[in-house]
């Protein structure tokens, strides 16, 4: 399997000099609530099937989450949010995501990010960003014979991600802008923008459980799921 050597291969890359201090750093000083847990402090690879008909892209791990348990959203707050919701419209088998062997399944999904290290205050730089960008294209293009939609979530993911999407689909002039709900449609692929399922923005009630479960279902129809 192609993506399982391309994700063998990401979770050995140490491009990213502040990121890789980071992510070890975390890793090795821990949260009190995790320190029995030894955390997997390296790059996080894309989670779901190889043959997946929709993609789900993200910003990058959490410290305390992707970053603890090597897998996409696993762990942490904003993973409550995202595989309630997916479970909630039939593209999980669960609603929770705790550890690598919990037996969650995603179903045609497929969860990745433009940067795959956490990065300190979740914000990555932008050569950070330019820097994670092949792996991400490589992995589109390993998922581009099954691949009908996308989902980004938040404007970073979005604005990262459109040079790569770029690369296999035409993206139109002038680019598309974020927005929660937008849909573009890029060839034969539909393009979804939903805001970051963070703390923060449901905190703030900016995005509620009901927006996430709009979009996403909107996107299993486009990805014939
Ligand atoms: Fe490598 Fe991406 Fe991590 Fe940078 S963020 S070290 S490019 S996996």
């Amino acid at each position: 399997d192609p993506l399982a050597t391309l994700d063998v291969a990401l979770s050995r890359c140490r491009r990213c000099p502040r990121l890789v201090a980071w992510r070890e750093e975390v890793a090795r000083t821990k949260r009190a609530a995790y320190a029995n847990e030894t955390y997997w402090g390296r790059p996080v690879p894309g989670f779901g099937p190889s043959d997946a008909s929709l993609a789900i892209i993200g910003l990058a791990p959490a410290a305390h989450g992707g970053n603890r348990t090597g897998r996409m959203f696993t762990g942490d707050r904003s993973g409550d949010v995202l595989f309630q919701a997916l479970y909630d419209v039939g593209l999980a088998s669960q609603p929770t995501s705790t550890r690598i062997g919990d037996g969650l399944a995603l179903y045609g999904t497929r969860i990745t990010a433009p940067v795959h290290c956490a990065p300190p205050a979740n914000k990555p730089t932008p050569a950070e960003r330019d820097a994670c960008r092949p792996w991400l294209a490589r992995e589109l293009d390993l998922l581009r014979p099954t691949l009908r939609a996308v989902v980004v979530l938040g404007a970073f993911g979005w604005q990262a991600s459109l040079p790569v999407l770029g690369e296999i689909w035409p993206i139109p002039k002038p680019a598309p802008r974020f927005g929660h709900g937008t849909e573009v449609i890029l060839g034969g692929l539909h393009l979804f923008g939903c805001y970051h399922v963070s703390q923060q923005n449901v905190f703030r009630s900016l995005l509620t459980p009901a927006m996430v479960r709009e979009v996403l279902s909107r996107a299993k129809d486009a990805a014939g799921l």
